[in-house]
């Protein structure tokens, strides 16, 4: 068994909801156990300021997938969820679930890149990483704790526990 990290987010639709649901459906997943799960947090998007704030939660599973089966069984509950995929990279998006970190592994490939490669720059995943985990040290050394104290003040501003 290996472990693994998902962040979760979501700015479309009934987003609380979804992110409850989609927690529950990853707990579901064959070959996936839920260990823990964040609480959620309301964060101002990033970069595209016209639409709604994003709810996002972070949760720790156990896996006997391998990293690009565990993307694609995520990438099926985003389709579940009906995301939609818009011309705008930050642009409003039912679900998005990205692997932060597997195990020790780090890869280089635009299809999976781990550990992932902007959540250390993410108050939303950062600060749920730190109450789940307290100083964590992802699998190419960098630690939660210092990266969100490193993060820039806006960045820290825009988000807030639920
Ligand atoms: P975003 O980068 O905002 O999450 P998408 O969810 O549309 O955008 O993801 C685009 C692509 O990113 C996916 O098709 C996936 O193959 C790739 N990807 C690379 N690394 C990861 C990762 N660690 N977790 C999830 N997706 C990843
Ligand atoms: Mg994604």
């Amino acid at each position: 068994m290996q472990k693994a990290l998902i962040s979760l987010g979501s700015n479309l639709g009934e987003s609380l909801l979804t992110i409850e649901n989609a927690l529950n459906e990853i707990a579901k997943l064959e070959g996936v156990r839920l260990l823990a799960r964040s609480a959620l947090y309301q964060t101002k998007p990033w970069g595209f300021s016209e639409q709604n704030d994003f709810i996002n939660a972070l949760c720790e599973i156990e896996t006997s997938l391998s990293p690009l089966k565990l993307l694609e069984a995520l990438q099926g509950l985003e389709q579940k969820f009906f995301r939609v995929r818009s011309e705008n990279h930050y642009g409003p998006r039912t679900l998005d679930l990205d692997i932060i970190d597997f195990q020790e592994l780090i890869l280089d490939d635009p299809k999976l890149t781990l550990p992932h490669p902007r959540a250390k720059l993410r108050a939303f995943v950062l600060k749920p990483l730190v109450d789940l985990k307290g100083d964590y040290t992802f699998a190419n050394g960098d630690k939660a704790l210092s990266l969100l104290q490193a993060l820039p003040s806006s960045e820290l501003e825009g988000i807030k526990k639920l």
